[in-house]
């Protein structure tokens, strides 16, 4: 959604919002404004923070997120550094250094994670999985391919939207 505000600024500003939350829907989050630089980490911290070859992140100031459902649990994965989770569905939903004015958002967690990016950096490359590199060549298959009609007609999602909700479930 891009608003363009009626003010009286010369140049009219155009005011970006993303919106986001965990599988469950219990926490729900709202970006308003720009995005900072957005990445992929591959330490072994995000490794176990996301039970995946790592994270995809994308840096927020704080005073541009707003938790509009619930709140993140936090989990102090080192002296230095908390992150933030469902507590009720296990979605990580961030990372954030002490004292820093950005949060480091899940890109997965947002509505529409295509819209953030592009990515520009890797970080933590130390860490890098061995078969990360070729993820991309590995052979492709849509849902309807691995599932028969019946197994589709049967699988009801119990995950939240990928839109804001007044009420859940
Ligand atoms: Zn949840
Ligand atoms: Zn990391």
């Amino acid at each position: 959604m891009v608003e363009i505000p009626k003010s009286g600024a010369k140049e009219p500003k155009i005011m970006e919002h993303f919106s986001g939350g965990c599988q469950c829907g219990a926490v729900r989050f709202l970006v308003t404004g720009p995005l900072g630089k957005s990445g992929i980490c591959h330490c072994r911290m995000c490794q176990k923070a996301f039970g995946s070859w790592g994270a995809a992140l994308v840096s927020v100031s704080a005073k541009n997120l707003s938790w509009t459902r619930g709140q993140p649990s936090l989990f102090r994965s080192s002296a230095i550094v908390a992150r933030g989770f469902c507590a009720k569905c296990g979605t990580p939903l961030h990372m954030r250094e002490d004292g820093d004015d950005n949060f480091e958002l899940a890109i997965g967690a947002f509505d529409e994670p295509s819209r953030i990016g592009p990515l520009t950096e890797q970080v933590g490359v130390e860490g890098r999985v061995s078969w990360f590199k070729d993820m991309h060549l590995l052979p492709e298959q849509t849902t309807a391919e691995t599932r028969t009609p019946q197994d589709l007609a049967k699988l009801k999602s119990l995950q939240h939207p990928d839109h804001d909700t007044d009420h859940w479930p």
